[in-house]
């Protein structure tokens, strides 16, 4: 059967545009790619990207005072110019969509700016009624905020709004605990909004490593962000002076806006799974083998639409894989293991590899972990802390976790992955010579396990 193309892609995200640029330019397949919205998906458009650059403007205040206690006593911050700010954001994204489809185009991809749906297993119909076949399709479609479902809940934004707003509420209620949540109660705090977090459970950042979490936690409440945890929202009701919120501990405020930051999922409604018999799991995502395989052998899906490691490289790799697989002819599982990430709150928290509590359930480990003040925050006058902490297997004595809480962690940690990656164990960490006067050298310094497990 002769298709109209080898490849059609479902999506212009992280996962979606790498795969189709492989495919094209390096093994040379008839490619094409349908997008809804704009090209670069949420990484681009609506996550990543300009959640950096919000950090980075955040970050200044703090730098601003830093920089008088280091004698240059006439700085001085002022108000935060949200429409400045805005204008340059919306500029630089117009800019990286750009790059994105001159990539594309450069490659030699059809793209399409309509929204795709599966017909069946060879087939695509687009919005405006056009029907093409391919002999793969890769489904790239992403995910989208979560909102629970309470009374008022139309009245809160989610991430994907926080980046279109006209201006900056003086009050905002976060709720959630993950990393959207942390990210910006800390981006928001830091341009001068006073930000209160609600979190439903005891600690926020469930999953990571229980110490690091409890640091970060304090650190952002020192930075002054009214963080609560243990309770929840019941309601949300629209009044003159902003939305008024009533919380399970049987508070109630109003805030200038709220924020749901309470996850995400796949986007697969409407896509048309049920058209090819592809039964979506229980957080809608499509269930993909380990070469990202969905049940129909000529669909393939990467990326938060399949739920596995939600992280922009982690898609690109996947896109990647994908066309190892099926376009050069050599089977490649992406590799979700040992994946670092950083939450870009203030300070950072950057971790690779396993919590102490999930190494200690594994097998008898020791746990070498150090909280400081480094020299820079300590001269300026801040109480801030660093902490470094490593998990290591008694064992084979192969560090298993490395956990960092400070400025710049996620930097440092790109760095640590890499000697997870390769097996390092403590012994190769204290073998290296530190790197002096720096945070990291307590990396390769610490000598003493401060417990076993
Ligand atoms: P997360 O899954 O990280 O966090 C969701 C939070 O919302 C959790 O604290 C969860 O609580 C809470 N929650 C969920 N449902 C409800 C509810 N019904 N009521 C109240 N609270 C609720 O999602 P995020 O939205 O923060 O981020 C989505 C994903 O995006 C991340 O998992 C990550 O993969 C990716 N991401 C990565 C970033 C990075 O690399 N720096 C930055 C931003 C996003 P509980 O813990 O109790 O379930």
């Amino acid at each position: 059967m002769k298709f109209d193309y080898d490849l059609f892609v479902i999506g212009g995200g992280s996962g979606g545009v790498r795969a189709a640029r492989l495919a094209s330019a390096e093994a040379k397949a008839r490619v094409a790619l349908a997008e809804e919205d704009r090209m670069g998906g949420t990484c681009v458009i609506r996550g990543c990207v300009p959640k950096k650059l919000m950090v980075f403007a955040s970050g200044y205040h703090g730098h601003i005072e830093d920089a008088r206690a280091f004698g240059w006593r006439q700085a001085r911050s002022g108000k935060f110019d949200w429409p400045f700010f805005h204008a340059k954001l919306r500029a630089e994204l117009d800019r990286l969509e750009g790059i994105y489809r001159e990539t594309l185009k450069k490659a030699g991809v059809t793209v399409y700016n309509n929204r795709a749906t599966l017909v069946d297993a060879h087939t695509v119909m687009l919005d405006d009624g056009r029907r093409f076949t391919a002999k793969h399709i890769l489904v790239a479609v992403g995910g989208h905020p979560f909102k629970p479902d309470m009374k008022g809940a139309k009245h809160a934004i989610t991430s994907n709004e926080v980046f279109l707003l006209d201006e900056l509420p003086k009050s905002i209620l976060i709720v959630g605990g993950g990393y959207i949540a942390c990210e910006f109660a800390c981006i928001l705090n830091g341009l001068g909004v006073e930000v209160t977090q609600i979190y439903r459970g005891a600690q926020i950042l469930r999953g990571f490593d229980g110490e690091a979490r409890g640091h970060v936690a304090e650190l952002i409440r020192e930075r002054g962000v009214n963080l609560h945890v243990g309770t929840d929202i019941l309601e949300i009701r629209e009044g003159d002076d902003g939305f008024w919120v009533k919380t399970t501990d049987g508070g109630h405020r109003t805030y200038g806006q709220v924020l749901f930051a309470t996850g995400r999922v796949p986007n697969t409604a409407g896509l048309g799974l049920e058209n090819v018999g592809i039964e979506p799991g229980r957080r809608g995502e499509i269930p993909v083998d380990d070469y990202s395989q969905t049940s129909v052998p000529s669909i393939f899906a990467v990326g938060d639409v399949t739920n596995r490691i939600n992280l922009t490289p982690v898609a690109i790799r996947e896109g990647a894989a994908f066309v190892d697989t099926v376009f050069h002819g050599n089977p490649t599982k992406p590799d979700h293991e040992l994946v670092a990430s950083a939450i870009f709150t203030q300070p950072e928290m950057g971790t690779v590899g396993l919590s102490e509590e999930d190494a200690r359930e594994q097998e008898p480990i020791e746990v070498y972990c150090n909280s400081f003040r480094a020299m820079q925050t300590g001269f300026a006058g801040r109480d801030d802390r660093v902490m470094m902490k490593l998990v290591v297997s008694q064992k084979t004595r192969k560090v298993l976790g490395c956990h960092i809480v400070s400025e710049q962690a996620g930097e440092l940690i790109q760095l640590a992955a890499i000697a997870l990656k390769m097996g390092a164990t403590k012994e190769d960490f204290d073998r290296t010579v530190a790197v002096h006067p720096t945070m990291a050298e307590e990396l390769v310094t610490m000598k003493t396990p401060v417990r076993t497990a």
